[in-house]
C-alpha cells in the first residue's frame, strides 16, 4: 500500500516504470478526444466541482484512462470525499500513477497523471482516510468507467 511518503518520494526521487508506454502528437490526441477531455488530460484543466459524471457513481468497476485505456483505480478504492471530485485512496497498481510537483497557483501540491500517457488525472493529497492517508482527488473526465470488469 502506498503512503503520503513513497508519493512524495516518487515526485523527488523519480516514477515507477509503467508497463508500456502510449505517445501521440497533439493533434492525434484532439481528434481522439472530446474539447473538455483534451482541455483536462492534455492541457491540465479541472472540471468545475460537482460536475463530473463520475463524481457520484459508485458503481463496481475499473477506472480507465480517457486517452490510452489504461486502468488507473478502481470501484473498491472509491470514496466520497465530498470535495465534487470522484477520490479513490489507491491506484490499482503502483506504476499506473506518475507523480509531480506542482507549484502552481501559489501553492505546492503533487499532480498525478497516467504513467503511460502522461495525460493530466488530478492531484493527490495526505488528507484521506486510513490506512493509507491518501486522497486521489481526480477529475471524471479524465477516465471511463469499464463495468465489465466487475464480473
Ligand atoms: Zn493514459
Amino acid at each position: 500500500m502506498l503512503t503520503w511518503k513513497d508519493i512524495i518520494n516518487f515526485s523527488v526521487k523519480g516514477n515507477p516504470t509503467p508497463d508500456k508506454r502510449v505517445e501521440k502528437s497533439e493533434a492525434e490526441w484532439r481528434a481522439q478526444l472530446t474539447p473538455e477531455q483534451f482541455r483536462i488530460t492534455r492541457q491540465k484543466g479541472t472540471e468545475r466541482a460537482h460536475s463530473g459524471a463520475l463524481c457520484t457513481t459508485y458503481d463496481e468497476g475499473q477506472y480507465n484512462c480517457v486517452c490510452c485505456d489504461t486502468p488507473l483505480f478502481d470501484s473498491t478504492i472509491k470514496f466520497s470525499s465530498g470535495t465534487g471530485w470522484p477520490s479513490f485512496t489507491q491506484p490499482i497498481k503502483e506504476n499506473a500513477i506518475k507523480y509531480e510537483k506542482d507549484s502552481t497557483f501559489g501553492m505546492v501540491r503533487v499532480e498525478v497523471m497516467c504513467n503511460t500517457c502522461d495525460a493530466h488525472l488530478g492531484h493527490v493529497f495526505p488528507d484521506g482516510p486510513e490506512p493509507s492517508g491518501l486522497r486521489y482527488c481526480i477529475n471524471s473526465e479524465s477516465m471511463v468507467l469499464d463495468k465489465e470488469i466487475a464480473e
